[in-house]
């Protein structure tokens, strides 16, 4: 392979030549657009840290849930804001709860959306941990219990299912916490509702701003005891096959922007269909150097989106994913 026999510069001559030969071809089809909903009607709050994302009550999600669909966008994923909290999270289990109120008036305005839940307790907590709190026997330190936790979540993702949610998103990192979902679903004959797994969700700074929107942050200590530690990659090849043997039909990787060799990793080794999360603070970052006049925002989204897909995601969850959607589609 020597010059001048080969030159790349050929296949790059105009753009037809350079969208023939083009490897990934970034669409709407597998994204997902995150949205908060609190309580209320006529709710509209934009989140300081992220420009142009709202919390809103259930009657503004379905306006925007049409605007989503309008462009091409298949699903949407749902945190909710819940008006009280406990120790225990227990209002994310009612079926009058944010959320499950939300799939309902969606379902109810007959939109095809996928309608995805993110299954957790950190937003119902008062303490802010995504798991209920119980005192170590053996340190007496307070610790996020796993087994009682894994039982409230299977409760959650229940009544989301009740509610009409295609799909549920487990996000907490405790273990065992698939297949409690998968048998308590299936128990209740919701074998058709799909699991997908927040299966290498890394401790990560880059939640800042989500923190804010979904006012979940954690009242004492950290979560390094649940989420994986950032330095790691053999182990999310771990936390997949654990999620898959216990029935997750997708898998996902978060955040995305530094982890994309952990999402390369993950659609090498396995079969399913891979998703990566373009967090709070990946998208904030975007934002608030656009506003300083310092980025292209249409190039560096774009770029940063097919960087995600080339490196093994076929779907991805963005902040961006309305912005991204009309660019794609010129409108
Ligand atoms: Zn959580």
């Amino acid at each position: 392979m020597s010059f001048p026999t080969h030159r790349p510069r050929r296949l790059r001559r105009t753009e037809a030549l350079r969208g023939l030969v083009r490897e990934t071809n970034l669409s709407t089809t597998g994204l997902i657009y995150p949205m908060f909903v609190c309580s209320g009607s006529k709710v509209r709050q934009e989140v300081s840290s992220m420009p142009e994302i709202y919390q809103q009550s259930a009657d503004q999600i379905v306006e925007e849930c049409r605007e989503v669909e309008s462009l091409g966008i298949p699903g949407v994923i749902l945190f909710g804001l819940p008006e009280s909290k406990d120790p225990r999270g227990a209002s994310s289990l009612s079926s009058q709860g944010v959320v499950q109120r939300a799939i309902d008036a969606i379902r109810k305005a007959n939109l095809r959306l996928l309608v995805i839940t993110d299954v957790c307790l950190c937003e119902y907590t008062d303490h802010g941990h995504c798991g209920v709190i119980e005192h170590d026997h053996q340190t007496n330190e307070a610790t996020v219990a796993n087994d009682a936790t894994i039982a409230i979540l299977a409760e959650q993702a229940l009544s989301h299912a009740r509610a009409g949610a295609d799909i549920v998103a487990p996000s907490d990192m405790m273990d065992g916490r698939v297949a409690a979902i998968r048998e308590k679903l299936d128990e209740h004959k919701f074998e058709n509702v799909a699991i997908l797994s927040y299966a290498a969700k890394y401790c990560s700074g880059f939640y800042g701003p989500f923190r804010e929107a979904a006012q979940s942050a954690p009242q004492f200590g950290d979560r390094r005891s649940y989420q994986m530690d950032p330095a790691n990659a053999r182990e999310a090849l771990k936390e997949v096959a654990l999620d898959l043997e216990e029935g997750a039909d997708m898998v996902m990787v978060k955040p995305a922007l530094p982890y994309l060799d952990v999402i390369r990793a993950v659609r090498e080794k396995f079969e399913v269909p891979v998703g990566a999360y373009n967090v709070s603070g990946e998208y904030a970052m975007v934002k608030a150097a656009v506003q300083k006049g310092w980025l292209d925002e249409q190039r560096v989204t774009l770029e940063i989106l097919t960087s995600i897909q080339r490196a093994g995601a076929s779907i991805i969850l963005s902040y961006h994913a309305k912005q991204a959607a009309r660019w794609l589609n010129h409108f």
